[in-house]
């Protein structure tokens, strides 16, 4: 189950809920279920939570978060995040880089959140969260999705007199972009823990997946300036987007993840490499089985050999 809460006081919205599990309430919501629930700069507790925490960045946060800023995604994650590794397995991200003097989040102020409407995934979820039994890494085409509440004590929304349904508060959040920017991302890391780590990842692998979740500008790099497209093939107009429009190319590199972590389809490589590779392998196996066919050749020599000494003997 992927719970995709967030609960700013405690835990990324990557975090699972049996963590905490006292702060969720046991009731499954929809989208028609009511909260009462209001978040304003009124509220005794405003901009407790956004101290003290550990806000998991998506790659749609870093990328919307650094436009905001106007600054490359290589300086983004060098300035304002620090790594650490996704919902308990070996894949690693990043989350958000806390001030040093309140460990506060560093776009928190006393009115509020300087770049709210940029505002990561993690800081819209909170107090709604969504259990998603599709992320888990199963291919049923049937999506079972439910709501609940996550009630931290600290914090006084829930004392507020303002009522919405889930759907009405998550389109206020604007979380359905969201989840539909981060889903297969998600499902990346969905895969990967349900494989359990017994299933190896190399250095390398992970490595890819931190270059293609963070900084969208080096695998831009990654696919026009190295041998990727000798090896896959990418039709022209795809080419072009991923050129032109970063939430494509992100799309895209989840593609690609998926397809060369797990082996997803969705990526063709091109037929030249595919022969060139078979080529290979059959001359790797040729040269096997020549070596084998002498080994064989030089004991039977030798077994005669001693046949014949022994029958000298004689
Ligand atoms: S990004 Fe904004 S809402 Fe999120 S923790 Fe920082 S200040 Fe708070
Ligand atoms: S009301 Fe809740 S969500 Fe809003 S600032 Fe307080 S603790 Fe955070």
């Amino acid at each position: 189950m992927t719970d995709t809460t967030t609960d700013k006081g405690k835990k990324s919205f990557l975090d699972e809920t049996d963590k905490n599990p006292s702060h969720v309430m046991p009731e499954k919501l929809t989208l028609d279920s009511h909260l009462k629930f209001s978040c304003h700069p009124g509220v005794s507790c405003f901009t407790a939570c956004c101290h003290n925490i550990k806000i998991i960045l998506t790659p749609y946060d870093i990328l919307i978060l650094r436009k905001r800023l106007g600054i490359s995604a290589h300086e983004f994650i060098t300035e304002h995040t620090v790594p650490t590794y996704l919902e308990k397995t070996d894949m690693p991200g990043v989350m958000m880089k806390l001030t040093q003097e309140k460990n506060g989040c560093p776009f928190v102020t006393p009115e509020g959140c300087t770049v709210y409407a940029d505002r990561p995934s993690a800081c819209r979820y909170y107090p709604v969260g969504m259990a998603d039994f599709h992320e888990g890494g199963s291919d049923e085409p049937e999506e079972e999705k439910f709501f609940f509440l996550v009630k931290e004590p600290h914090c006084k929304g829930f004392e507020e007199d303002k009522e919405w349904t889930i759907g009405e508060w998550r389109a206020d959040q604007g979380v359905e972009v969201r989840d539909e920017m981060n889903k297969e991302w998600l499902r990346l890391v969905m895969r990967r823990k349900s494989f359990g780590l017994q299933a190896t990842l190399s250095e390398a692998a992970k490595r890819m997946f931190f270059m293609a979740s963070t900084d969208l500008d080096t695998f831009r790099k990654f696919i026009f300036e190295s041998s990727f497209l000798e090896t896959y093939e990418v039709d022209d107009e795809t080419l072009k987007s991923l050129k032109e429009d970063d939430i494509e190319l992100m799309h895209f590199s989840f593609k690609y993840l998926a397809n060369t972590l797990f082996g997803a389809a969705g990526l063709n490589i091109r037929k030249e490499k595919i022969k060139a590779k078979v080529e290979e392998i059959k001359q790797r196996q040729d040269g096997v089985l020549l070596k084998a066919e002498q080994e064989y050749e030089e004991l039977k020599a030798e077994r005669k050999r001693l046949q014949d000494e022994e029958a000298a003997g004689k």
